[in-house]
């Protein structure tokens, strides 16, 4: 059977660096973040639910869907945050199952899920290992003002508005220090990847194949 790797850290952690390295090996990934958004896409069904009741403020003069604004609305309201989760976590944890399943046909050995709400969202319980990518806070506070421009009020409003490193620390099995270089994570990640049931499905051969 398919191993469930769930691969997770704090914002400006470096999940996305060590997913993009994982896959450059082959990895199969399951990216939480981009199926979220592919269901808020019009036409898709958190568009139409957020659409019904937030009403058409939240929908953008080219139909997309105002992320930004639904964000401000949930953050000054916790009724509204409250119904957000209640309305997107089921439909989004129904599309990472079908994801799962998909791969597992597929015959996939392993496939790794990057979900920054891991713990938060109990999909601890349905992976095989959570992987931390983990980085001291204050370089997390450096690294996420400078990635996104933010002052060192709103990076530190950011931060403290999730759950905390160090609980994250606890929960995880494996904790991947991200506080080198990026060659380093690399490195660590290799050590890691080594290590995990590959092979098999591997759209890797194929494409080897394909260069013959
Ligand atoms: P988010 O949760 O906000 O999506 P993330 O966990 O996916 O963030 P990344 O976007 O991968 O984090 O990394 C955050 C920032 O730190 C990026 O600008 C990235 O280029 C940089 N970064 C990541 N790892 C390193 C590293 N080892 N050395 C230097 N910079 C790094």
């Amino acid at each position: 059977t398919m191993k469930r790797i769930g691969l997770t850290g704090g914002i400006a952690s470096g999940k996305s660096t060590a997913s993009a390295i994982l896959r450059g090996w082959g990895a199969c990934i399951i990216d939480a973040d981009a199926i979220a958004h592919g269901l808020m896409e019009p036409q898709a069904p958190l568009y139409e639910a957020y659409r019904a009741h937030f009403g058409e403020g939240v929908i953008l003069p080219d139909g997309q869907l105002n992320r930004r604004r639904i964000g401000q609305i949930a953050f000054a309201d916790p009724a509204e945050k409250r119904w957000l989760d209640e309305t997107a976590h089921p439909v989004i944890r129904r599309a990472i199952e079908q994801e799962l399943e998909r791969a597992e046909a597929a015959g996939e050995p392993a496939v790794i899920l990057d979900i920054p709400l891991l713990f938060e969202t109990g999909w601890q319980a349905h992976v095989d290992e959570s992987w931390l990518i983990d980085v001291p806070e204050p370089l997390q506070l450096a690294r996420l003002q400078s990635r996104n421009g933010y002052s060192r009020e709103e990076a530190t409003r950011r931060i403290a508005a999730q759950m905390p490193l160090s609980e994250k620390r606890r929960l995880a099995d494996v904790i991947i220090d991200n506080s080198g270089t990026e060659q380093e994570l690399m490195e660590r990640l290799h050590v890691l990847w080594q290590k995990q049931p590959h092979q098999a499905a591997g759209s890797n051969s194929r494409k080897e194949e394909t260069h013959i």
